[in-house]
């Protein structure tokens, strides 16, 4: 459970209507939405919050490192509540769901030396594509 409203009350973040509902649309796992999802979901729970509005939150809620930007799929930006675990993606390449994953071993380990230039590699970001059970099944 990444518990993000949690987290959100345990730092003193100002918890107005608005910001409480794109908190409570992003918590949960394997919650990746983009900004038109949040906004979406957002307004079924409180009809008049703005798009700006939600855009806005985002933003700042990345900036606190409490979500991260996402990328899954090179196009669309998704917002992903599960800030604070490592962890990477599988994705089914036919519906597009994605699933939070952590592949066992060191993945930064298994860059050679010679294929680092001469970097200080710091992190890593894999994603395994493939068709989930659902697709598979139709
Ligand atoms: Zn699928
Ligand atoms: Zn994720």
């Amino acid at each position: 459970m990444s518990d993000l409203l949690e987290r959100l009350r345990g730092r003193g973040w100002r918890l107005t209507a608005q910001r409480r509902v794109v908190a409570e649309v992003l918590n949960g796992d394997h919650v990746h939405y983009t900004a038109d999802e949040v906004h979406a979901k957002a307004a079924e729970l409180l009809p008049e919050i703005s798009r700006a509005t939600v855009y806005n939150t985002l933003g700042e809620l990345v900036s606190l490192g409490e979500i991260m930007e996402v990328s899954t799929d090179g196009r669309a930006k998704r917002y992903d509540p599960n800030a604070h675990h490592a962890h990477q993606h599988l994705v089914c390449s036919q519906c597009g769901t994605i699933r939070d994953v952590h592949p066992t071993g060191d993945l930064l380990a298994v860059l050679p030396a010679e294929e680092r230039f001469g970097f200080q590699v710091a992190a890593v970001e894999v994603t395994y594509r493939g068709m989930c059970p659902n697709c598979s099944a139709a």
